[in-house]
C-alpha cells in the first residue's frame, strides 16, 4: 500500500531499526519478484568518483513478510522504506535470489536443506529499495520512473544509515535524517568507488554520504505507482529451490565451481552492489 501521509510518521523508528540490526537478524529463503518492467538501478563505472542523486521512495509495510514484522519490530500498515535481508545467489543455476529463511526470519531454510555439504551460495545481507535517480534538489532526471535498488548492505546500505545517524545528531534532529519522509525529506548524494576483493570482478564500494534537502514533496501518484516490497518476497519451497538448482539442465560440477567462488568471500568483500539482472 502507498506510504500513508496522514499517520504518524514511523519512518524514524525503521532507521533506528536499520541501525540496531547491523550486527544481523534471523530470517529463511524466498524468490523476489518485481513487476514487469521493472528497471535496476545499476552503478555505472564511468561515474565512480562523482556525486550521484537520488530520492528513496517510501511505501506502507502489507504483510507480515516483512522481516521486521516477522521480528515483532514493526506492524502492517507502518510507513518503511527498505527491506533488509539476507539472500542466496548462486550466479548463473540459481535464476534470481533466494530469501534464506534461516537467517532472515529463523526458519528453515530450504536452500540450505536443498545444497547441504556443497558449500553452496552462502548467505549475503542485502537492501532493497524504490529509488528515483534525481538531481541535488530532487528533481527527477531521465523518465522520472522508479528503479529498485538491490545492494549490498556492507558496500552500501551500512554507511548510508550512520550517516543519516551522525549527520542528523550533528544538525540537532535527535536522530537521522529522515531523509525518506516524502513532505520533509532529503535527496542522498552519493560517490562511490570501483573496488574489487582481489578478483576480476569489481563492484561499487560507497565512500562518502550526504543530504540534501528536498524542494518539493514526493507527489502521491509516484508513491501510489510502487508496490511494497515486503508484498513481492515469495517465500520459497523446497521443490522450487529444487527445480532452481537442478531443473535447467545445469550439470552439479559446474555448481561446484561457482559455488567455491562464492563462499570464499567474506562480508566485506560482498560483491555484486547491484544485483544482476537475473534478479529481475
Ligand atoms: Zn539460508
Amino acid at each position: 500500500m502507498p506510504y500513508n501521509r496522514k499517520a504518524a510518521d514511523t519512518l524514524g523508528t525503521s532507521y533506528q531499526t536499520a541501525i540496531d540490526n547491523n550486527n544481523g537478524g534471523n530470517f529463511g529463503p524466498s524468490l523476489i519478484k518485481f513487476p514487469q518492467g521493472t528497471k535496476a538501478y545499476k552503478f555505472d563505472p564511468a561515474l565512480a568518483g562523482k556525486e550521484q542523486f537520488i530520492n528513496i521512495l517510501p511505501w506502507a509495510i502489507e504483510t507480515d513478510k516483512h522481516p521486521r514484522v516477522a521480528k515483532g519490530q514493526a506492524k502492517i500498515g507502518d510507513n518503511d522504506f527498505m527491506l533488509d535481508l539476507y539472500t542466496h545467489y548462486v550466479d548463473g543455476v540459481l535464476k534470481g535470489s533466494c530469501v534464506c529463511m534461516a537467517q532472515t526470519y529463523g526458519d528453515v531454510c530450504p536452500f540450505e536443506q536443498e545444497t547441504e555439504g556443497q558449500n553452496l551460495g552462502a548467505a549475503k545481507r542485502r537492501t532493497i529499495f524504490w529509488v528515483q535517480p534525481c538531481d541535488r534538489n530532487g528533481k527527477p532526471t531521465g523518465d522520472g520512473a522508479p528503479m529498485i535498488l538491490n545492494v549490498s548492505h556492507y558496500a552500501f546500505t551500512k554507511l548510508l544509515l550512520e550517516e543519516a545517524d551522525i549527520q542528523g545528531r550533528d544538525q540537532g534532529l535527535g536522530g537521522s535524517i529522515p531523509f525518506a519522509n516524502p513532505d520533509k525529506g532529503y535527496v542522498v548524494g552519493f560517490r562511490f568507488a570501483m573496488e574489487s576483493s582481489g578478483g576480476a570482478q569489481k563492484y561499487a564500494q560507497i565512500k562518502r554520504v550526504d543530504f540534501y534537502e528536498r524542494r518539493d514533496p514526493i507527489p502521491d501518484t509516484l508513491l501510489s505507482s510502487i508496490p511494497a516490497l515486503d508484498s513481492l518476497i515469495e517465500i520459497p519451497t523446497r521443490e522450487a529451490i529444487h527445480a532452481a538448482l537442478y531443473g535447467k539442465g545445469s550439470t552439479s560440477s559446474a555448481t561446484d565451481a561457482e559455488a567455491s567462488t562464492e563462499s570464499t568471500e567474506d562480508q566485506a568483500q560482498d560483491t555484486g552492489s547491484v544485483a544482476p539482472e537475473e534478479t529481475f
